[in-house]
């Protein structure tokens, strides 16, 4: 007899939070599902598309007093592949930016479950189409940097991160898990070389009704108001032109959403 094997998993990306952003892939294997394990970040008009005999569990980081692991979180994919069950591991964006994919591959592949990966609209893009710009623009910005800012505590201040290695004035760094206090990336970046004058805007809940922006230059970026999580922060040249007033420079109000509900 041939011995049963594991159920492929799909480790598929959910997009930044508008369900038009899903792509046609991740909504079919989710219509497909029989087990969902999902990201806080994905909303429940995306967990939706799950049938509704799915089993439908948040492994997120706040999804409530006891912490799943990530060993717990692998354990689930491979017992329920194992069961011949179909499984979606569903990150919020990509699976491949700040997703703990890799952890997950590892895991799978030392079980001997296949998976596939499905990629997401990551945070970042989502934050530059709200704004109406490019992360590259070949006038300005001929690289895109991606860098976790999450050590931005008082616990664990920026000093483990080398901004010096990432100060570029042709570059577009888009900095994700921000944290609210700018001061000493602001501070590093100009200490690096890089101009105070460069926009520098945060963008919270981008490609969801609640998107928001506020923008201020690395010089001003300390006064940048407290930020609603989750928040990607961009800072380069190539967001010149992200939309607001010409000559307006600085402005640290909060700006409502230009997030438009589709509609036919
Ligand atoms: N895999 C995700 C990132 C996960 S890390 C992706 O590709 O987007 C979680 C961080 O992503 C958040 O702290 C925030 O910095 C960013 N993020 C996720 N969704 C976001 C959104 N809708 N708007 C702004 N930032 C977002």
């Amino acid at each position: 007899m041939r011995k049963h094997r594991a159920r492929r998993v799909s480790l598929v990306g959910a997009g930044p939070g508008d369900p038009e952003l899903l792509t046609i892939k991740a909504q079919r294997l989710l219509c497909e599902a029989d087990v969902v394990l999902h990201d806080d970040l994905v909303p429940g008009s995306i967990l939706a598309f799950a049938r509704p005999h799915a089993r439908v569990e948040n492994v997120g980081k706040r999804c409530g007093a006891k912490a799943i692991t990530q060993a717990e979180i692998n354990e689930r994919m491979i017992e329920a592949a194992r069961q011949g069950l179909g499984v979606v591991r569903l990150h919020g964006g990509d699976p491949a930016i700040f997703g703990r994919l890799a952890e997950e591959i590892d895991a799978l592949e030392k079980a001997g479950v296949p998976f596939e990966i499905v990629p997401g609209i990551t945070a970042g893009s989502a934050a530059a189409a709200a704004l109406g710009v490019s992360l590259t623009d070949r006038r300005k910005s001929s690289r895109v940097i991606i860098v976790s800012g999450h050590r931005a505590t008082q616990a664990a201040p920026y000093d483990q991160t080398d901004w010096k290695e990432v100060a570029r004035e042709d570059a577009t760094l888009v900095v994700y898990m921000p944290g609210n206090n700018f001061t000493p990336l602001g501070r590093e970046l100009v200490a690096a070389g890089l101009s105070p004058e460069i926009p520098a805007v945060v963008v919270s809940h981008a490609a969801t009704p609640r998107q928001r922006h506020c923008r201020a230059t690395l010089g001003t970026l300390d006064d940048l108001p407290h930020v609603d999580s989750p928040a990607v922060l961009l800072i380069g040249r190539s967001l010149d032109r992200a939309r607001w007033k010409p000559g307006d420079s600085v402005s640290l109000a909060w700006e409502e959403a230009e997030f438009i509900l589709s509609t036919p």
